[in-house]
């Protein structure tokens, strides 16, 4: 899977580079491309922002530039037109279903904001969703990109193996059950018995059980939907 990153700060996204998504980068199996949107400036100054119209504060990503970084990476594709994807608070919130429904895409392209955010007009030509990570604004669409990312990716075949995903929280609407390991007593708890005794079926009993219950503790909205 493809990643074109559209960003004014490809410097912030070297996280990505280590742990499970750097490991998926080694192995081919996702292609991240920053692309550094001030390169297409015009300017003499680099200047890819200006003043809002209108007054306000804040400065204003520049449509024509953001425009140039965009047709720099378009320009590659053939008939196989790749989803843009805009990073913004106005977006739908991203969850688990958007995130497998997204990595079922070929190539994703990213377009992060900056300062007060994007002239409209490049976002209303180019942009096919708007996503958002929460109801809170960021100073940058680069930390949102990376989110995006990374939780795309779990999904991308041969990056993680498919049971850890299946059973993970929010894949069948439920938190996922408790997780213990060695040592077999920590600070005089015991790991449930259940767990050391080797019985497959009512280890997946106790661990439904146990979804739920945490579920109903901790997140009680999911169930109602
Ligand atoms: N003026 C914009 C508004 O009020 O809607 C906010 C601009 S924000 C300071 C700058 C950039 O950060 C945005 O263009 C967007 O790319 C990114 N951003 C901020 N919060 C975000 C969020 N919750 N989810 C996704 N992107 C976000």
């Amino acid at each position: 899977m493809k990643f074109d990153v559209l960003t004014l700060f490809p410097e912030m996204f070297s996280p990505l580079g280590q742990s499970i998504t750097g490991k998926a980068v080694e192995k081919n199996l996702i292609d991240i491309n920053l692309v550094n949107i001030r390169d297409f400036s015009e300017n003499k100054h680099n200047k890819v922002d200006d003043t809002p119209y209108g007054g306000g504060a804040g400065m204003v990503m520049m449509p024509d530039v953001v425009y140039r970084a965009y047709q720099s990476v378009d320009k590659n594709l053939k008939e196989n037109k790749a989803k843009v994807i805009y990073m913004s608070p106005q977006g739908k919130t991203l969850n688990q279903k958007k995130v497998e429904e997204l990595s079922k895409e070929q190539h994703l392209i990213i377009l992060c904001g900056h300062y007060e955010g994007i002239d409209q007009r490049v976002i209303d030509k180019i942009v096919d969703e708007e996503i958002s990570i929460g109801d809170y604004v960021l100073t940058g669409g680069e930390i949102p990109a990376m989110v995006l990312i990374d939780s795309v990716s779990r999904y991308v075949e041969g990056v993680l193996n498919k049971e850890s995903i299946e059973e993970e929280s929010f894949s069948n609407g439920l938190l996922e059950y408790p997780q213990y390991t060695r040592p077999e007593v920590f600070e005089g708890m015991k790991v449930p018995d259940v767990l050391l005794s080797g019985h497959h079926e009512n280890i997946d009993t106790w661990r439904k059980e146990q979804a739920l219950k945490m579920t109903k503790k901790k997140r009680p909205d999911l169930l109602k939907k």
